[in-house]
């Protein structure tokens, strides 16, 4: 039963109860009324005349006033008869009274007429003792009615009284305790009120609150700190620096790499606005700065490593900023949230760069000498003035005369090579023929071909004009790709070289049908440094960027089309001349 129900039934119960016994106490009242009205009414009254006709009687020889008197009390009298047998007896005394007034000196009638008023007054006076009578039974009733219907409502009001506030009262109580709960975040807190009033439906809306919130608190938010603490963990256990930016480029986090190299406490570096940061801190602006210049080409490392000084000693490293987009639940177009800042140490990869670059530079010119000596012998041994050669000796001399001039090509190109890993790339551009180009190439890649039986097929068009190129450094791009597509292409398989006018330029071509390079790092496989994660370890990731550098530097275009499993064609593009 609802509460407002509950209560309006009490209360009216209540007023009922006022009611009645109001009403039968009033109705008691009125009849106790009723009964002591009639009896001063018609028999107290008669009683009085009866006593003045008495008195009259007694004086009616003496007093002259006897006689009316007597006369206004029997008149009186008569106009009060209200017993059963008070009528007969006053028609009596009237006619005794008669008699009387004809003969005054009669000793009998005023005996009689006392006899008569005697029996007047016995008859009022059973009636006063049965009127006495019947309103003791009233009062009896009545005191039995107002005591029943008031214990009545006394006992209804006592179960009202001892029902009603805890009825009402208990359940607040309890919603209270319960919303207590809450608030301390006992999310499993639960109101057990039934029925269908007001509190039942009140504890099914909490208990329905209390369970979205313990849901909300067991799915969303201990899960998230838990994933948040493992992602941070694994921020920070991660040895490349790492630093997150938000949209407005407030740092949100950085692991513990990142803190080093910057050089400044996690609690001044966290929540800070980096633009900020950056004019304090070298090294930001310089992130901050290129992350401007790098625009639209996000996702890819900046060519230049960064130098920064930390730990005591000089590292290089080689920065990718990636832009975190998300899309929000229920809409449509993704979201710009933040960018993370991935620095790579490339350290190790930059002095075995250096090493190598000092060791072929050291080479290259401590080759250069004897080889030019070995030139000078051989003009030395052509001229007549060392003896006459016979035919087969002149040849053996034009051999290594060939050979000492290609060595001291290649140690020239040793140097050059060490020249663009310094920066300084030196071209020697001129009318080239794509011909000379293949040939060269092709010839330097004929032992390792040969030692893994691959064979390799060359398709070249008919009357290709010159290309404007640096020969040599052309022709080491097409070696670089042919070494390539040798050592990742399996044993007796093929190698297609196609050298095609496209129009613009003369492209070179090279297809093998090794493994293939995954779309995730085909975009890279030009950096520097860069290789493919698995492949062989002997390279240094360096020839295909220097490839990209030569090219370039002559105004070409290189690239490749590659699928995982189908093979690799690897190809650059030149001028026409
Ligand atoms: P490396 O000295 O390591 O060969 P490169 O710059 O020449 O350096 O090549 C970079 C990466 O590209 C290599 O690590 C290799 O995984 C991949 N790659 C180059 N050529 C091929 C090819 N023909 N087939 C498959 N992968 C290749």
């Amino acid at each position: 039963m609802k509460i407002k129900t509950k209560l309006r039934l009490g209360l009216g119960i209540l007023f009922l109860m006022i009611l009645a016994l109001s009403l039968i106490a009033a109705r008691y009242v009125y009849l106790l009324k009723e009964d002591t009205e009639n009896i001063l009414q018609n028999n107290y009254k008669t009683l009085d005349y009866s006593r003045s006709m008495f008195l009259a009687i007694d004086g009616i020889h003496t007093d002259p006033g006897a006689w009316t008197k007597f006369e206004q009390n029997l008149k009186d009298q008569e106009n009060n008869v209200t017993e059963r047998g008070e009528g007969d007896v006053t028609r009596k005394i009237a006619g005794h009274y008669a008699s009387l007034k004809a003969d005054p000196g009669s000793e009998k009638l005023p005996v009689l007429i006392r006899n008569d008023l005697a029996e007047l007054t016995l008859i009022n006076m059973k009636a006063i003792q049965a009127k006495s009578d019947k309103a003791l039974t009233t009062a009896q009733a009545a005191f039995l009615w107002i005591a029943l219907t008031g214990t009545i409502c006394f006992l209804i009001a006592l179960t009202l009284l001892v029902n009603l506030p805890g009825n009402i009262g208990n359940p607040i109580r309890e919603l209270t305790e319960s919303i207590r709960a809450i608030a301390e975040k006992k999310y499993a807190e639960r109101l057990h009120f039934s029925g269908k009033d007001e509190f039942g439906e009140l504890a099914r809306s909490f208990n329905s609150m209390a369970e979205k919130l313990e849901e909300y608190d067991n799915s969303n938010l201990s899960q998230i700190l838990i994933e948040k603490k493992r992602i941070e963990a694994l921020i920070n256990n991660m040895h490349e620096p790492v630093i997150g930016l938000d949209e407005n480029k407030n740092v949100l986090f950085a692991n513990e790499e990142a803190i080093k190299i910057m050089g400044i406490a996690a609690g001044d570096l966290l929540g800070k606005s980096a633009v900020d940061l950056a004019r304090q801190n070298d090294l930001i602006r310089v992130l901050i700065q290129e992350e401007q210049s790098l625009n639209g080409s996000s996702g890819h490392p900046a060519s230049a490593a960064l130098k920064i000084y930390a730990d005591e000693k000089e590292s290089y490293f080689e920065k990718e900023i990636v832009d975190i987009a998300i899309l929000p639940t229920g809409e449509r177009s993704k979201k710009f949230i933040g960018q993370v800042i991935l620095l790579k140490n490339v350290t190790p990869f930059k002095e075995l760069d250096f090493a190598k670059t000092n060791f072929i530079a050291t080479v290259s010119h401590e080759l250069k000498t004897p080889i030019s000596s070995i030139k000078m012998s051989l003009q030395l041994l052509e001229s007549s003035q060392t003896g006459a050669v016979n035919e087969e000796q002149q040849q053996l001399i034009s051999s290594i005369k060939e050979d000492s001039d290609r060595l001291l090509k290649i140690t020239g190109e040793l140097l050059n090579m060490s020249q663009v890993e310094t920066g300084n790339i030196q071209l020697n551009i001129q009318q080239s023929s794509p011909y000379d180009i293949l040939k060269y190439a092709v010839d330097a890649v004929k032992t390792p071909l040969e030692q893994k039986h691959i064979e390799l097929v060359v398709e070249a068009d008919d009357r290709l004009p010159d290309v404007k190129a640096d020969m040599e450094k052309t022709a080491w791009v097409l070696i670089n790709f042919l070494t390539n597509a040798v050592r990742y292409s399996q044993e007796e398989s093929k190698i297609h070289i196609h050298v095609t006018d496209s129009g613009q330029g003369i492209k070179f071509l090279v297809q093998d049908e090794g493994k293939g390079i995954d779309s995730r790092y085909r975009s890279k496989i030009f950096d520097r440094y860069f290789q493919v994660p698995g492949s062989s370890k002997s390279g240094t990731g360096l020839g295909l960027a220097i490839s990209k550098e030569f090219i370039e530097a002559q105004g070409g275009n290189i690239g490749v089309v590659s699928e995982i499993g189908m093979g690799s064609t690897f190809y650059f593009e030149l001028a026409k001349a």
